[in-house]
């Protein structure tokens, strides 16, 4: 049994002390709670000692794993280094003291950063003008789909309710586009993993709202037909929803602006930096052209005729409002800070470092795993398992045994048009040797898929917690320490 298998409360002692605070020698009547607030009995906390405090947080951190621990190839989600100046500048106490309700003429500063970021995300997109409000990218999702319905609405085009979704979309773009009340209609994929045009064309109707496209798609392969597909989808009365989650790769190269997109939403929680395991924090900004910036959220940040900044209310055109104040300001510090960091210059690399790492990786080990779409790709891309499957090792069980060697599993059976599907993305800020180290492990498991499987299928062997029943893990899962004493 390992040290931190005990749980702090089996760690107890009666009597056992960590810290004692000195007296402040106020009077005790002035600082008890009234005796109808207080608890009857004592909380039975654990009583330990100080260093078995730190050990038992310092342990819990290493039971869990983070870019700052190792390599995290995690497709479809972009967790780059984070540089540590974003830390000191979003905890600075001028931003972490804000209050959403302080008067505007309190708070210039920020609302100054605020629009700064958004004209510097709009230089990066093509787009005119972001609101920032959005939480996450499928909350971002939800705006822009807001923000078309609205547009159409404000025409009279009432019977435009049906959006285009490809088959090979994150599951957010349909699960957004239902939360908004539009009915989805699917597109397919080539055998290639690009949109089939020819699938695309017969859809396109007076009742079609628009089209989501993701672009490189969420096989890391760029939409070569995009100029096409927007002609067809703007022709019909409909507009193009560019899912900005796979930012990465274009960042300096290509615009969605200039691709024909009229509304879009960038992840700066993957994208921007801010690592979001765990479910977040995150935001999600959202874009548009020039014709539909009287539809973004409410409130925005305006500037005034002395050039002093304050946030405006819904004038009667906006979609609506989808969150309380102006977004997840500690990410949008977090971003900003990145692209001053990195600068005009060096933000042009983004892209092309991310696309040479991603295309390394895949080339060092498609002799051992099989690559359905052997194309060029951008920051990611997708093997279907391995080359021989004839040990029955499957994509799970690859995932399981790279954390033996300290590595994050990449994403795994997603998306969904391979069985064993494993995507990885390097991102650009990962060094060569980082990278070799990585393909070397993936070669190794190979290797071991064929002299030993069973090691294999029964990873990982070295974490904390082994391998899970996942489905009663996500069923029944235990979230609450359960003892004889009540806490
Ligand atoms: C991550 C991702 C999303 C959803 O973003 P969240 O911030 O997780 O809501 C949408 N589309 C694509 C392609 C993504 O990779």
């Amino acid at each position: 049994m390992k040290y931190y298998d005990k749980l702090i409360f089996e760690l107890s002692k009666e009597g056992r002390c960590g810290y004692s605070l000195p007296s402040n020698g106020w009077d005790a009547s002035l600082t008890e709670l009234p005796a109808g607030l207080a608890r009857a009995k004592e909380p039975a906390l654990p009583q330990v000692s100080e260093p078995d405090v730190v050990r038992h947080y310092t342990n819990l951190s290493q039971m869990n794993f983070g870019v700052d621990s190792g390599f995290y190839p995690l497709g479809s989600c972009t967790m780059k280094y984070n540089p540590k100046i974003n830390e000191e500048i979003s905890a600075h106490p001028g931003f972490a003291g804000l209050h959403p309700l302080q008067p505007a003429s309190t708070v210039q500063g920020a609302l100054r950063l605020y629009r700064d970021l958004s004209h510097a995300l709009s230089a990066i997109t093509g787009m005119a003008e972001f609101t920032l409000n959005p939480f996450a990218g499928a909350h971002g999702e939800l705006t822009g789909l807001m923000v078309i319905r609205r547009y159409h609405m404000s025409r009279g085009d009432s019977r435009r309710t049906r959006i285009i979704v490809p088959d090979s979309a994150h599951g957010t773009n349909p699960a957004s586009a239902a939360v908004c009340g539009l009915e989805i209609v699917v597109v397919k994929s080539k055998e290639n993993g690009l949109v089939d045009v020819d699938d695309l064309r017969p859809l396109l109707d007076d009742t079609i709202a628009g089209i989501m496209m993701t672009n490189p798609n969420t096989l890391g392969l760029f939409e070569k037909d995009i100029k096409e597909i927007a002609a067809l989808v703007h022709e019909c009365g409909g507009l193009l929803y560019y899912d900005g989650a796979n930012m990465n790769p274009l960042m300096g190269v290509v615009r969605p602006g200039d691709m024909g997109f009229d509304v879009m939403h960038l992840n700066l929680h993957k994208t921007f930096s801010t690592p979001h395991g765990g479910g977040g924090p995150g935001a999600g900004p959202v874009g548009v052209a020039a014709h539909l910036v009287q539809h973004l959220p409410a409130p925005k940040v305006m500037e005034a005729e002395d050039g002093s900044l304050y946030v405006a209310g819904d004038d009667g055109q906006a979609c609506g409002r989808i969150s309380g104040f102006m977004g997840n300001f500690g990410v949008l510090l977090r971003a900003y800070t990145y692209i001053l960091m990195i600068g005009r210059q060096n933000i042009r690399m983004v892209g092309p470092l991310s696309v040479l790492g991603a295309n390394y990786v895949k080339e060092s080990l498609r002799d051992c795993f099989r690559l359905p779409v052997p194309t060029v790709c951008k920051h990611e891309f997708v093997f279907d398992g391995l080359l021989d499957q004839s040990t029955g090792v499957t994509t799970l069980d690859v995932a399981k045994r790279l954390l033996d060697y300290g590595f994050h599993a990449p994403t795994i059976y997603f998306p969904l048009l391979f069985h064993q599907a494993i995507m990885i993305e390097p991102t650009e800020t990962e060094s060569k040797e980082t990278l070799d180290c990585f393909i070397n492990m993936m070669r190794h498991i190979a290797a071991e898929a064929l002299s030993d499987p069973d090691t294999l299928k029964t990873a990982p062997h070295t974490t904390p917690v082994r391998r899970l029943d996942e489905t009663t893990a996500a069923r029944q899962p235990v979230l609450r320490y359960h003892s004889e004493t009540s806490f």
